[in-house]
């Protein structure tokens, strides 16, 4: 019986209100963090008040791009190797993170369109269970 396995223990989670990204905020300058730290490196930060924190799901492509050839290990992907866009979103919330864009089109993929955060297969193990990662869906408005 195949399984659905995090690519990483702790990143991410679904609610019944979408997927959130799992990472900390400092509570004293605001900070955003993805994944978790124990302190707050801001240069300007008074005292680190480190707090847990979920991010998502709304947020805006700031940049893209396409992986067109196979990335180097540890990146995992199904064999044969279909080239996905990458964007950078900034989350609603203010977290700014990198992520696989989740489209059938990657080419139709541009800034400041609006992305939602959801979790999806990454690729599959070799006792066929479904990895599982965060990826950005391209909101149809
Ligand atoms: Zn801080």
């Amino acid at each position: 019986m195949a399984d659905r396995i995090p690519v990483a223990a702790g990143l991410f989670a679904e609610t019944k209100d979408g997927a959130r990204l799992i990472g900390s905020r400092c509570a004293s300058c605001g900070t955003p963090y993805f994944p978790r730290v124990d302190w707050c490196r801001h240069p300007e930060c008074a005292e680190s008040k480190i707090e847990e924190a979920g991010f998502g799901p709304s947020g805006t492509i700031w940049s893209c791009a396409i992986q067109d050839y196979p990335p180097p290990a540890p990146a995992k992907f199904d064999k044969p190797y279909r080239p996905y866009a990458m964007a950078v979103v900034d989350l609603d919330d203010g977290l700014r993170v990198l992520g696989q864009v989740k489209t059938d089109d990657i080419r139709s993929v541009k800034p400041d369109m609006k992305v939602t955060l959801v979790v999806d297969t990454l690729c599959h193990d070799d006792a066929g269970n479904e990895i599982l990662t965060w990826k950005f869906e391209v909101d149809h408005a």
